[in-house]
């Protein structure tokens, strides 16, 4: 393919994609396919001869949408959301083009700049302590990461080798692997320190938490994967009190900020905490720029070497909807949480199992685990609405996750009288069992 033929192809693909977002509605949200339907449907080995672009593009629909889960469908209320925009999408493009791995500041500068500006931005719209900043000449600073759990694993490398080079200054006599041995993670069943946890949305006591790690000198993370991006809304910043203790913060844009995947924003009060763990300077790493101290090179921030331009994804979105209008996609979503919550609400076989916060309901029937797990099987089974369960003390749970960036109040009813009328028809065939036995 030459630019020529790039230019074409660019825009029929742009056109198809276009189409695809924009009537997605009408595709099935789940598959029909069963597992390994793929293999058949391909040849066994790579071509030997060149296809054209015509071969590989008949088949997205004939080989691909078949067995894709569409996330971004109105009727998909699994999981957390998948942010998706079109300026993001536009960005990764450019991205692509660019091309560039910009694992140290000369890899490419913009990419690592860009990168350093960004999080700051976005570090003032969750109006995060000044300590978590780069700005011009803070001690601390973000990163993009490619998920919520690099970045938790990334903070417990860093305490590790932290705690492990202090405990070495007092007691030169111990070794490393000794002074290993008897360190110590604390964590509840969710982890780490969380803010909107996965399965219910529930959220740390950072003011009781904080204090303690302070005081006895432990590392505090704080995962808001999800729930992060609420708090670009000032009624929902309070729910991040408490940061202000912590040695390292993440949430992922990529989930509800309309950044595509993948964008997990983490940020750090002492940078030097990060690179002292993971700096590594081969020769051919080494830049002349490194001795001016205003250097910032992203390989040592990460498990990685290798990066992309994930930046530019923030930058376009940022700038293209403003603070104000993902202010506005975050508090739409909450609104139309509340509304399936006053829905089941008003129907005394249902009950709302844990308080309804952001955009997750977690609601189930009255009545045991068996009766939850058939309604929730004869909805995915339905195929019209996608939900996820979890497991709340015990209980089997549905979750009804607000996500789709083109969700409306429609749907939502939708939803309910259609959960509602599938819990109507197994309720007659379970009592009419029940009753048999
Ligand atoms: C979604 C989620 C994660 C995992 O996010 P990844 O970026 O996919 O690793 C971690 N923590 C919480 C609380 C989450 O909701």
């Amino acid at each position: 393919m030459d630019a020529a033929e790039f230019r074409k192809r660019g825009k029929e693909m742009v056109d198809y994609v276009a189409d695809y977002l924009e009537k997605i509605e009408k595709r099935q949200v789940f598959p029909d396919v069963e597992p390994g339907y793929l293999r058949p449907l391909v040849a066994d080995c790579a071509p030997q001869d060149p296809e054209s672009f015509e071969d590989v593009f008949k088949d997205i629909e004939k080989i691909i949408m078949p067995g894709v889960t569409h996330w971004h469908s109105p009727y998909f209320f699994a999981y957390f959301p998948s942010a998706s925009s079109f300026p993001a999408l536009l960005a990764d493009m450019l991205c692509g083009g660019i091309g560039c791995v910009g694992f140290s500041w000369a890899a490419s500068p913009a990419c690592t700049e860009l990168e350093t500006v960004m999080l700051d931005w976005l570090g003032k719209m969750v109006n995060l302590p000044k300590e978590f900043l780069a700005e011009k000449d803070g001690q601390g600073g973000g990163v993009i990461q490619g998920s919520a759990s690099e970045a938790t694993l990334i903070a417990l490398l860093a305490a590790r080798t932290k705690i492990i080079r202090q405990v070495q200054s007092e007691k030169p006599e111990l070794t490393e692997a000794e002074i290993m041995g008897r360190l110590v993670a604390y964590a509840s069943d969710q982890f780490c320190a969380t803010l909107g946890t996965t399965s219910c949305c529930s959220f740390d006591k950072l003011l009781e938490l904080g204090p303690i790690c302070n005081k006895e000198n432990i590392w505090m993370h704080i995962d808001a994967a999800y729930a992060g991006s609420a708090f670009i809304c000032p009624e929902f910043r309070h729910l991040l009190n408490g940061v202000e203790f912590a040695d390292s913060f993440n949430f992922n844009p990529h989930k509800w900020l309309l950044v595509n995947f993948d964008c997990s924003a983490m940020w750090v009060k002492k940078r030097s905490d990060l690179i002292g763990a993971f700096k590594l300077e081969p020769l051919y790493l080494q830049h002349h720029h490194q001795e001016s101290g205003l250097v910032t090179d992203y390989r040592h921030w990460q498990i990685p070497l290798g990066r992309r331009f994930r930046s530019l994804k923030l930058w376009f979105v940022l700038r293209m909807y403003g603070v104000k209008g993902l202010q506005e996609h975050i508090r739409k979503h909450i609104r139309l949480s509340h509304q399936f919550e006053h829905l089941v609400l008003q129907d005394e076989r249902f009950e709302i199992c844990a308080e309804v916060v952001l955009g997750l309901v977690c609601f189930r029937l009255k009545g045991s685990n068996e009766l939850n797990e058939a309604l929730l099987k004869s909805i995915n089974d339905a195929k019209k609405i996608h939900l996820v369960p979890c497991h709340l003390r015990e209980k089997f749970v549905l979750r009804f996750a607000v996500c789709s960036r083109t969700v409306e109040s429609t749907h939502i009813k939708f939803a309910w009288q259609h959960i509602s009328q599938l819990a109507t028809d197994l309720l007659k065939t379970w009592e009419h069992n029940h009753h048999q036995q």
